[in-house]
C-alpha cells in the first residue's frame, strides 16, 4: 500500500514542530499517512517543491523563508492565501494544480477565540510587525469586527501598504512605535520577528492595563521575551504562538484530509513538554 507523503520545508526546520503534529493528528483520526521536515533554502524552493510533487507528494507546509514563494509557486489560491500574499499550507489536486492556501490567520483566530475565550469583537487591537505573519493574519481578525486595529512597524512604509490594501475591511491604522505612546489596547499580539532573537521592540510605557492580553506569535521551551514584557507590565493573561501553531496545523490537515482533529489534546501533549509552563 502506497503512502500519502506530506512535508514541511523551511531554512531552518529542524526545531520545526510540525511532523510530531500531524503525526498525533493521524493517529487520533486514523489516518495513514507520511510527514518529513526538511531544509530548504529559498533558491533552492522550486527545484525541490517541483520534486516532491513529480514524486507524489500529497501537500506540503512551508515556513520561514519560503511563504512568498510558495504563494508564487501555486497555481490556484484561495481567497485567504491571496489576501496574505504568503502562503503555508500547498494541496495537490486531482487535475494536477497545486492549490495554496494560507491557514496562520485562521489558526490565530481560533487560539484566541476558542482556546481561550478572548473575544475579539469591539477590541482595540494592536499588531506589532508587517511582514508575511502579520499580512496572514489581519482579513481574520478584521472578520471578528474589533473596534480598531492598529499595525505599528519599524518600518512605516510596509505597515502603511498594509493599511492600504485591508482598509475596505475595517477600521486600521499605520504607526510607528514610537506614535503609539499614550495609547492603550485590550489586546497587543506580536508579529514581529525579535523574540527569535531574544529582542523586543522599542515599546512605549502605557501600551497596556489589567485588563489586556498579550500574544507573541513565537514560541519557545520558556516563555518569549514579549510574554515576559507582557507579564512584567501587568497584562490579564500572557500567551505565545504554540497554540496557533497548532490551529494552523490542524486546518491545513483539513485542507488536506477533509477531517478536523482535536487540537487540545495535542496541544496539552506539547505545554506538558514544555518544563518552564
Ligand atoms: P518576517 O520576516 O516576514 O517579518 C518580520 C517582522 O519583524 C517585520 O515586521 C520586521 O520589521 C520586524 N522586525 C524584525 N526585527 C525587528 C526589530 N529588531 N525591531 C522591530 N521590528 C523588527 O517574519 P514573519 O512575519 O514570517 O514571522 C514573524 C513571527 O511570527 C516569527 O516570530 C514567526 O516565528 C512567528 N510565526 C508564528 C506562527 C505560529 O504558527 N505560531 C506562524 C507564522 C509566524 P521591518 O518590516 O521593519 O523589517
Amino acid at each position: 500500500m502506497n503512502i500519502d507523503q506530506y512535508a514541511v520545508f523551511g531554512h531552518p526546520i529542524s526545531h520545526s514542530k510540525s511532523p510530531l503534529i500531524h503525526s498525533l493528528f493521524a493517529a487520533q483520526t486514523g489516518q495513514t499517512l507520511q510527514y518529513t521536515a526538511h531544509d530548504v533554502p529559498a533558491e533552492q524552493f522550486q527545484r525541490t517543491a517541483d520534486h516532491f510533487f513529480r514524486n507524489g507528494v500529497k501537500g506540503l507546509n512551508c515556513t520561514v523563508p519560503l511563504k512568498e514563494l510558495a504563494w508564487q509557486y501555486a497555481s490556484q489560491l484561495t481567497e485567504r492565501a491571496r489576501a496574505a500574499k504568503a502562503v503555508n499550507t500547498l494541496a495537490w489536486q486531482a487535475d494536477g494544480s497545486i492549490l495554496g492556501d494560507n491557514t496562520d490567520g485562521m489558526g490565530l483566530v481560533r487560539d484566541l477565540v476558542q482556546n481561550h475565550d478572548i473575544s475579539l469583537a469591539g477590541q482595540h487591537i494592536l499588531i506589532l510587525g508587517a511582514g508575511g505573519a502579520s499580512r496572514g493574519i489581519i482579513a481574520p481578525i478584521l472578520a471578528e469586527h474589533p473596534a480598531d486595529l492598529v499595525i505599528a512597524n519599524r518600518t512605516l512604509s510596509k505597515a502603511q501598504a498594509i493599511v492600504n490594501e485591508f482598509s475596505h475591511l475595517g477600521s486600521i491604522r499605520a504607526h510607528t512605535f514610537a506614535e503609539l505612546a499614550h495609547q492603550r489596547f485590550d489586546l497587543i499580539l506580536n508579529a514581529t520577528s525579535t523574540s527569535l532573537n531574544n529582542e523586543l521592540p522599542p515599546l512605549p510605557q502605557g501600551l497596556l492595563d489589567e485588563r489586556s492580553y498579550c500574544y507573541d506569535l513565537a514560541y519557545g521551551e520558556e516563555p518569549t521575551t514579549f510574554v515576559r514584557w507582557g507579564l512584567a507590565h501587568g497584562a490579564r493573561k500572557c500567551l505565545d504562538g504554540l497554540g496557533m501553531l497548532v490551529e494552523q496545523a490542524a486546518e491545513a490537515f483539513y485542507v488536506w484530509r477533509g477531517i478536523r482533529p482535536d487540537t487540545q489534546a495535542v496541544i496539552d501533549r506539547l505545554n506538558n513538554e514544555r518544563s518552564a509552563f
